[in-house]
């Protein structure tokens, strides 16, 4: 007796370099790169939104668009702001991430881990792989600041047979991943996710390092903190920091990848749980626990972590509304003024879920007017309820 193969086996994944179902907005996630090609009609975030139904395929429920966490930072049962006691040298913040995925591997939680490495040529183009030793997931700690083609390696999955697997992704490759998770021969998935927002091809990576750092050869990491401030660090151990208002947006308008400026799944709301920054105070690690999944990944490294509540103090509303014309209209503001300004606002500005918020808004109403101009027939569809819901708060230029 023959068993009939799934249909996807009979697919051909795309070339490399090959114009994708989702043409400009297509964030290179590596899912066309496959045989599921197959179901990309259905699981690509940009071609199809579908956060209610898998939501409740991932959580059990939809977010609560009644409760304003929720609506800000999708399905959760908890939330803290945490710390690694012992930082992983070269991570990108305290190294939560890689901790969580090695004892996932050496507690035989899983038998592989997705996560992305660099080539060797260049530390941050990214490099997909199925890590089997804690020593091929260090290999892949620090952000790789550019669009990553993590489920290229999707189909070596379920060609080598493996039932258990982390995989470790950003908001538009889980949303793929999730739509055909029961096609990939598992028996049990964990998804381990980041927020991410402006991401960028490798070329933009360049021209924002060229417009923004003193000196962008040197660069082997950067983040946009919590403190209003671009922190840079260079390959002597020295670091750079660039106030947030003082950014040439005049030349980055266009940097940012058309996936990006069309995205509003900011805080990864189908992983199980998300390991980011942007919630917790200045210096720590913001963790959002969506589901029991998730509980049982974190438990496995709360006794090397500090822990502390979330908080949230300010009122970001009026800053949002007076960046949105300030950013459509490329405004930049001399140094002096920048600095100046990224002072008084770290002072006085948003604080914990009340920063994650105003980068939220920041982005989601930007996003917003960017889809409404560039693809109008997309906006009712693309946009989910719980950005409209956020949005809907400001008043925005036509
Ligand atoms: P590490 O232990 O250093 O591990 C990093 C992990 O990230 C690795 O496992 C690696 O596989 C994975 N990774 C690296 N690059 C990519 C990529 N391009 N795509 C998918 N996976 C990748 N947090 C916020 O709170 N706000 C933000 O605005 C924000 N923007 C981000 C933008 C990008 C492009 C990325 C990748 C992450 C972003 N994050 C953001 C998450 C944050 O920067 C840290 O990655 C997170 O806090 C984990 O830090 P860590 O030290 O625990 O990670
Ligand atoms: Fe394919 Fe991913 Fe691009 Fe969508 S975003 S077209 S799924 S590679």
């Amino acid at each position: 007796m023959t068993t009939a193969q799934p249909p996807h086996r009979k697919a051909k994944a795309l070339r490399p370099g090959a114009i994708r179902p989702a043409k400009e907005l297509c964030s290179e996630c590596g899912f066309c790169d496959t045989y599921y090609i197959h179901y990309v009609k259905e699981a690509c975030a940009f071609l199809n939104q579908q956060f209610p139904a898998l939501e409740t395929q991932s959580h059990g429920r939809q977010r609560d668009l009644e409760q304003d966490n929720e609506v800000y930072f999708g399905v959760h049962q908890d939330m803290m702001a945490a710390r690694k006691q012992q930082p992983i040298e070269g991570a990108q913040w305290t190294g939560i991430v890689s901790s969580i995925a090695i004892e996932m591997l050496t507690q035989g939680k899983v038998e592989g881990v997705v996560c992305v490495q660099n080539t060797e040529a260049d530390r941050f183009q990214p490099q997909p792989v199925i890590a089997t030793t804690p020593e091929e997931i260090l290999a892949a700690r620090v952000n790789k600041p550019t669009l990553s083609p993590n489920l290229s390696v999707l189909e070596q999955v379920e060609q080598s047979g493996m039932k258990r697997l982390l995989v470790i992704g950003v908001g538009c490759q889980i949303q793929a991943l999730r739509a055909v998770q029961d096609k990939l021969g598992l028996e049990k998935l964990y998804v381990l996710g980041t927020p991410c927002v402006d991401n960028v091809s490798r070329a933009g990576l360049q021209k924002f390092l060229e417009t923004t750092s003193r000196s962008p050869d040197t660069v082997v990491h950067y983040e946009f903190m919590q403190d209003f401030r671009v922190h840079f660090k260079h390959e002597d151990g020295s670091t750079e920091t660039v106030p947030f208002f003082g950014l040439k947006t005049n030349q980055l308008k266009d940097v940012f990848a058309p996936s990006c400026m069309s995205c509003f799944d900011y805080v990864n709301g189908l992983a199980d749980l998300v390991v980011g920054y942007m919630g917790a105070p200045f210096g720590w690690q913001w963790i959002v626990v969506r589901n029991p999944t998730g509980q049982e990944m974190l438990d496995l490294v709360m006794d090397q972590l500090d822990t502390q509540p979330v908080m949230s103090q300010g009122d970001r509303h009026q800053a949002v509304q007076q960046s949105i014309p300030a950013y459509d209209q490329g405004v930049t503001l001399p140094m002096w003024a920048a600095k100046l300004m990224g002072m008084v606002i770290e002072r006085i500005g948003p604080k914990g879920l009340e920063y994650a918020r105003f980068s939220i808004d920041s982005h989601f109403t930007r996003n917003y007017l960017y889809v409404k101009r560039n693809y109008p027939e997309k906006l009712a569809a693309h946009v989910p309820d719980f950005a409209k819901k956020i949005v809907g708060q400001y008043k925005l230029p036509d």
